[in-house]
This record gives structure tokens, C-alpha cells and sequence, in this order.
């Protein structure tokens, strides 16, 4: 069977399963903003006690904000004044694959797959200034959470949280709490 229909063969059972709704405003009132990594699938959330329901997850490779009014700020602004969250988490994690990756290799590979140099050469950040910012993920998340602070979007009452994951243990460590103001 292919996986598209694989999948909603699945899909057709879990309908069946379905709880009762749930509202789509937090419970915890909380946005969590982490990396798309597999590893942290169902892992996060239990490590940081979130269910269903809980809270506003925005992901994307690396934990990264390329542009402070773009689409992971816009989430979080519909987050805070759309939905009712109250705090921030800003969660990257260790042996994240965006601090791997090799600039030239991916250019390489896109050129190979189609991509035109000039394409590449209209990215801002450039390929190399974006996944440049990764060698360090915990600075990374200080940057982050940094740049989310000053970021005039977001009122200055809403504690950011800048935390990094173990995606094999599933210990969280406090890098800054949003609190001390
Ligand atoms: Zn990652």
C-alpha cells in the first residue's frame, strides 16, 4: 500500500476513535515555538506536560525567526492578541540538523534539482547568512528570544522563555527565563 493511502486508511479509523472537540483557544495559554525535528514529535509536548489542547505550536527548521515581521512573528502575534496566549517558549534543541547542514553541499544540490543560481542569489538572508546562524544552537535561542523581546509586534508584558531540549533524554534546560523581565 502507498503511504497516501496508508495514511488515510489510518485516518478513516481515527475519526472513529475521535474525542469530544476541544476549544481551539490554549488551555495554558501558552505558544511554543521549537524546531521541526521528527525526534521532538510526541516528545516535547509530554516532556513539557502539554496535551492536546494546551497550547500554540509554531515550528520551522532550526527554531529560526529569518525576518522580525515574518511568518513565525505573524503566528506569534495571532497567537497573543487572536488566541489568548499569555507566554512564550522559545524551545531549540541539541543535534539539531540545521546546525549540520553544508551550505555549499545544499546549494549543490538545489542547483542540480533545478533551482537557478539567481533564484538562490534573491534569498535574504543569502543560503550561506541563514544556515550560517545554526553552528550554535543555544546561542540561536538567545538571539531569538532576544530579537522577540525588542520586537515592538510583541507587547512587552508576555514573558519569552528560551529553553533547549535533549531529544534523546528529554531534559529541558533553562537557557533565560522570561520572568526577570
Ligand atoms: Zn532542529
Amino acid at each position: 500500500m502507498a503511504l497516501l493511502e496508508e495514511i488515510l486508511e489510518h485516518n478513516k479509523q481515527f475519526v472513529k476513535e475521535r474525542e469530544q472537540p476541544l476549544s481551539a483557544r490554549p488551555a495554558k495559554k501558552i505558544a511554543l515555538f521549537t524546531c521541526m525535528d521528527t525526534r521532538l514529535v510526541e516528545f516535547l509536548e509530554p516532556a513539557m506536560g502539554l496535551r492536546r489542547g494546551d497550547a500554540q505550536i509554531i515550528k520551522n527548521a532550526g527554531t529560526a525567526v529569518i525576518d522580525p515581521s515574518g511568518g513565525v512573528v505573524r503566528s506569534l502575534v495571532v497567537a497573543v492578541y487572536g488566541m489568548g496566549c499569555e507566554e512564550i517558549y522559545v524551545v531549540g534543541h541539541l543535534d539539531c540538523g540545521m546546525g549540520k547542514i553544508n551550505e555549499e553541499k545544499m546549494e549543490a544540490d538545489m542547483l542540480a534539482r533545478g533551482v537557478t543560481q539567481a533564484q538562490i542569489g534573491g534569498l535574504k538572508p543569502s543560503l550561506k547568512e541563514w544556515l550560517g546562524t545554526f553552528r550554535d544552537g543555544h546561542e540561536n535561542v538567545r538571539r531569538v528570544v532576544k530579537g522577540l523581546r525588542v520586537n515592538p509586534l510583541i507587547p512587552d508584558d508576555v514573558p519569552i522563555h528560551g529553553l533547549m531540549f535533549d531529544p534523546v533524554s528529554g531534559r529541558l534546560e533553562l537557557l533565560t527565563g522570561g520572568y526577570e523581565g
